[in-house]
């Protein structure tokens, strides 16, 4: 198992993660990309404590701590009138209680934080502007074959390549992702162009009925990430984000909080995209002989629970933990997907759980009895550095 050769299909957060714990462990791996340049679109990402675990272990927590933004206070307020229905422990509370920070961070800075530290153990690591089209199995090895016309062959397989997963196509056969009927915005505001006045507290979710808006800090302060949710009968675009009209997205909100209209009419117009949010059925099975799926690969979910990449992030370190303490590379997989599936499946349907309490709730009657999010189901107790695996 020391010679153990990975091949990683996708370099996103999931893919990146799993590359790194597995270089880490002593094991050699080779990651492969689409995209022609390494990168993340500029939007902000939550990491909670289970995910910030295995960053603070990976990357060390001064660079985590550097990168990542730790709100001090939180809270979801009443939409229209801007009023606080629920306190939300922040700052250093979830440090104490679960081990980890509470955190939020800038898609960008955290992914390119990833992929230095991987090419740092190994700069030939990250194949870029390779496609992964197919797979071959024998004795010996896993085969992938790239649009590019490139070939490569290593021990095992790990589709980190996203919702629309051509690894999982391969595996399982095709079943189209479905719209869920949700949408979101989402976007980046210079805070220096926000009134100081309406940015209390730190971190801050506006419930209104069948729509809602978050917003918190990344980059140390220096940018407002948001994300605004609401719901369409179809998904008309041929891409799954688009750039976003700004008027439509003021239209939509017309009624919320002055607080919220302050940063959507700060929004610059090449910093928001909006984003039909799709899923697929959970899979009764990941792995096929060498090959298995990771992140939104295995189980894309809507965002929630806020846990999608917290899921992918998890994932890569139970790999790499899998395939240090198996004796083979079959071993390996089965010791990984039964250590995850369950975990990836249950936080994706609790998603959808979640996104219909969210749309059906009666903002007028939200309160720290009825509010639920992913601490109230326990998924920041889970650590992936020591759960059994
Ligand atoms: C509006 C919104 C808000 C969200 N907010 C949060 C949040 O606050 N917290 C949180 O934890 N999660 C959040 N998520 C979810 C999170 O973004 C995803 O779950 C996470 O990015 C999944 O990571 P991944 O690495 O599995 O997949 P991806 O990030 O999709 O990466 C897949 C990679 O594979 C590459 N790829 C695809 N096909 C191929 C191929 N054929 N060959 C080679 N490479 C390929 C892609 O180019 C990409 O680089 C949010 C999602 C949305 C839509």
């Amino acid at each position: 198992m020391r010679d153990l050769h990975a091949l990683i299909i996708g370099a996103g957060i999931g893919g990146l993660t799993a590359a790194l714990a597995l270089q880490r462990s002593g094991y050699r791996v080779s990651v492969y990309e689409q995209v022609a340049r390494l990168g993340e679109i500029g939007a902000g990402v939550t990491i909670t404590p289970n995910a910030c675990h295995v960053l603070n272990h990976l990357l060390g927590t001064e660079l985590v701590e550097h990168i990542c933004h730790v709100p001090q206070s939180g809270a979801v307020k009443h939409y229209r009138t801007g009023e606080t229905l629920v306190d939300t422990d922040r700052g250093d509370l979830p440090r104490q209680k679960y081990g980890a920070n509470y955190c939020q961070v800038h898609r960008a800075d955290l992914h390119a934080a990833l992929a230095s530290a991987v090419a740092a153990n190994d700069p030939e690591c990250i194949h870029v502007d390779a496609a992964f089209m197919a797979l071959a199995e024998s004795d010996s090895g896993i085969a992938a074959s790239f649009t590019n016309g490139q070939q490569a062959t290593g021990d095992i397989l790990i589709g980190c390549d996203g919702i629309r997963s051509e690894v999982r196509r391969n595996l399982w056969g095709a079943d189209e992702p479905r719209f869920t009927g949700y949408i979101a915005w989402r976007g980046l505001v210079p805070t220096a162009k926000l009134d100081a006045a309406y940015l209390h507290p730190d971190s801050a979710a506006f419930a209104g009925p069948g729509r809602t808006f978050t917003r918190y800090k990344v980059r140390r302060g220096e940018l407002y990430n948001f994300v605004a949710f609401s719901s369409r009968q179809q998904w008309e675009a041929e891409s799954w984000s688009e750039r976003a009209a700004i008027p439509e997205l003021l239209a939509e909100f017309v009624d919320f909080a002055p607080e919220v209209q302050a940063i959507l009419q700060a929004v610059p117009a090449d910093q928001c995209f909006k984003w039909g949010l799709f899923d697929r059925p959970p899979l009764t099975q990941w792995t096929k002989g060498r090959a298995t799926l990771l992140g939104d690969a295995s189980h894309p979910m809507t965002p929630f629970l806020a846990q999608g990449a917290a899921m992918a992030i998890e994932d890569g370190m139970v790999l790499a933990r899998a395939v240090s303490a198996a004796a083979d590379w079959p071993e390996a997989l089965t010791r990984y997907e039964n250590a995850r599936r369950e975990r990836g499946t249950f936080v994706m349907l609790q998603s959808h759980v979640n996104a219909r309490r969210i749309y059906s709730r009666d903002p007028d009657s939200l309160n720290r009895n009825s509010h639920r999010n992913a601490e109230s189901l326990g998924l920041y107790e889970y650590n992936p550095l020591t759960v059994s695996v």
